[in-house]
């Protein structure tokens, strides 16, 4: 059987795309290649988000088009994820060595076309149609490829979203909110922690909107703190994360979850997009500065301790000088302890693309590094504070940076490394904080095993 290899660009949610794609493919018997140069099959499963990414994926593919094909003519070429379906066929016009174009919501039909393309019956195949249902297909994994290992996993339980922000591609390339069922995905993690799974991350565009058309507020409880109630119960599981919330999902239930299930640590990702409420408005979040920092200060009540991070856009259509001085306002009060800068980039067919008042790169780049200044120096000062602290982190094997030491996580999202051993992976330890360096804290080698 061929052998496949696929690159992922972008967010988490495609992370889990392609291992879902890799762990069907497998269960037909294709094996996984190690690389580019020993694949049969080359997927490059893509981002839309920002040109940048696109023009990476484009980039690549021209090149295997010259570097892989010209060696091995029958090497199949493919693009999936959400350029293959907001650009569909164009992608075959204009690089024609390309085989196959899956969409979003056909990645569980990649064994049946490749079959399809091997056996010759079809020479090139694009698929970009909707697919009711699909959202239930994305449930294979491979848990650390294939060797059972993995202490963390990623569940998605929805696909699509609704909320149309105006600079934002995602709606047009994940299609509408479809969610799965609380019993399907119970049934999903408990087989995970079957296998050894300590930690799930329940995954989605919008996950704060999970199951608002299908499932009804049970006693003040929102359906997605019903599916966290129902995770929760799963006997063997340590810790329950999830992304992407959105603001406006962030109801008091949510609130009062981080309090009553211990389960679920104290982290929360809330991109926040702008400090300015005339550029929330704009970007149609559909969410105030004052709401905002509003669920900060709730959250940080339930839990002191939550580790709090974000996403900001800077330069978008219209920012004035005092729009953005109210982000640096915000960043400032809010004290995150991690936040992702983006320079808006424009995406065709989103209304901030059409809007009038695009700002130069210049500006953007100015822009950029002043508010990285702001939040560097807030999360590296958030940093500090645990050094000489013990912390508990759930081991997840060897650090990526140096294989001989192991790398463990915080409740609240924190890297830590110390000098353990694979008999530590798996296991929730109490650390000593030693040394902080910019994205990872180092923990003492006495460590205190709690498990
Ligand atoms: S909430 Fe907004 S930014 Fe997030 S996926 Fe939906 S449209 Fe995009």
């Amino acid at each position: 059987m061929p052998s496949v290899y696929i690159k992922t660009y972008g967010c988490q949610m495609n992370e889990r795309d392609s291992e879902a794609v890799a762990a069907q493919l497998v269960a037909k018997g294709y094996s996984l290649a190690r690389g580019e140069s020993d694949a049969d099959v080359i997927l490059l499963n893509t981002c839309s988000v920002r040109d940048y990414a696109e023009q990476k994926a484009l980039g690549k593919m021209e090149n295997l088009a010259v570097e892989v094909r010209r060696n091995r003519p029958n090497v199949v070429l493919g693009f999936m994820g959400c350029m293959a379906q907001s650009r569909g066929r164009e992608l075959i016009d204009r690089l024609p060595d390309v085989d196959l174009v899956l969409g979003t919501q056909k990645f569980h039909r990649a064994a049946e076309y490749l079959d399809e393309i091997f056996a010759g019956r079809r020479n090139k195949v694009v698929d970009v149609a909707e697919e009711r249902g699909s959202e239930s297909t994305i449930r294979e994994h491979l848990l650390n490829g294939n060797s059972d290992k993995s202490v963390t996993a990623f569940v998605s339980i929805m696909q699509g979203c609704n909320q149309y922000c105006t600079f934002c591609i995602v709606p047009y390339t994940r299609g509408e909110e479809r969610s799965r069922t609380i019993a399907e995905i119970v049934m999903e993690c408990r087989e995970l922690v079957g296998r050894g799974v300590k930690e799930i991350t329940l995954l989605g565009q919008i996950v704060t909107s999970y199951g608002k058309r299908d499932i009804p507020i049970k006693e003040g409880k929102s359906a997605f703190v019903q599916l966290l109630e129902a995770v929760h119960e799963i006997e063997g599981l340590e810790r329950i994360r999830f992304t992407s919330p959105h603001p406006k999902g962030y109801g008091d239930d949510l609130a009062a979850a981080y309090g009553r299930l211990p389960k679920l640590v104290e982290s929360a990702h809330i991109p926040v997009q702008s400090g300015s409420d005339g550029m929330l408005k704009r970007m149609h979040r559909g969410y105030t500065r004052e709401r905002y920092l509003g669920i900060i200060r709730k959250l940080r009540e339930v839990k002191p301790e939550i580790g709090i991070s974000t996403d900001f856009i800077v330069g978008f259509p219209g920012e004035t000088e005092e729009d953005f001085e109210q982000t640096l306002s915000l960043a400032r009060e809010a004290q995150f302890d991690q936040a992702f800068i983006f320079k808006y980039s424009p995406r065709r067919d989103t209304p901030a693309a059409m809007m009038e008042e695009q700002l130069p790169q210049e500006v953007k780049a100015e822009r950029n590094q002043r508010l990285l200044s702001v939040v560097n120096e807030i999360a590296s000062a958030r940093f500090q504070k645990f050094v000489g602290r013990k912390v508990q982190i759930l081991v997840e094997g060897p650090s990526k940076k140096n294989a001989a030491r192991m790398m463990g996580r915080t409740r609240c999202n924190r890297i830590v490394v110390f000098e353990g051993s694979e008999r530590h992976r798996g296991q929730i330890m109490e650390v000593a904080i030693i040394r902080a360096g910019p994205f990872t804290l180092y923990g003492d080698p006495a460590i205190i095993n709690l498990a």
